[in-house]
């Protein structure tokens, strides 16, 4: 595994008024990938949960996987299927502890909004990751 430098934030491009569990999750990326996609899945609830280890490379941004975590909250699309900053208060509160606790691990890493990769052509995660984390963001690069 090779150092973590970026911590990418997705959502799982589903409406968010309907429930997306984390099996369909999971195996959505199985289908694509073969393996789930994200590290941690964040429910709307404010539920956190671990879909790989930290050390297993993820599938989630191309190019970036080994040097990546990926997190995907549930949501990202309105109830018309258009993209939007669906995070619900308690989701908000468990990215940011979540993101807290990774940023310990990973001190030097970068938070940023999978949209923010290059060549990446979607809306993902439907806000503005870096500025929104930008308390969290490494101070000497
Ligand atoms: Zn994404």
């Amino acid at each position: 595994m090779k150092e973590i430098k970026l911590l990418i934030i997705h959502c799982s491009a589903t409406r968010a008024n309907r429930p997306f569990s984390t099996e369909a999750l999971i195996a959505t990326g199985r289908q694509r990938f073969g393996q789930p996609s994200y590290h941690y899945y964040v429910r709307q609830s404010g539920e956190v949960v671990q879909l790989l280890p930290e050390h297993v490379r993820g599938a989630h941004a191309k190019g970036y996987n080994s040097i990546s975590i990926g997190i995907c909250y549930e949501g990202g699309l309105d109830a018309q299927g258009h993209p939007a900053d669906t995070r619900t208060e308690a989701q908000k509160a468990a990215l940011l502890t979540l993101l807290q606790a990774l940023k310990e691990r990973y001190p030097s890493a970068r938070i940023i909004g999978h949209r923010e990769l290059p060549h990446v052509a979607k809306a993902c995660p439907c806000f503005d990751a870096s500025s929104a984390y930008a308390a969290l963001q490494p101070r000497h690069r």
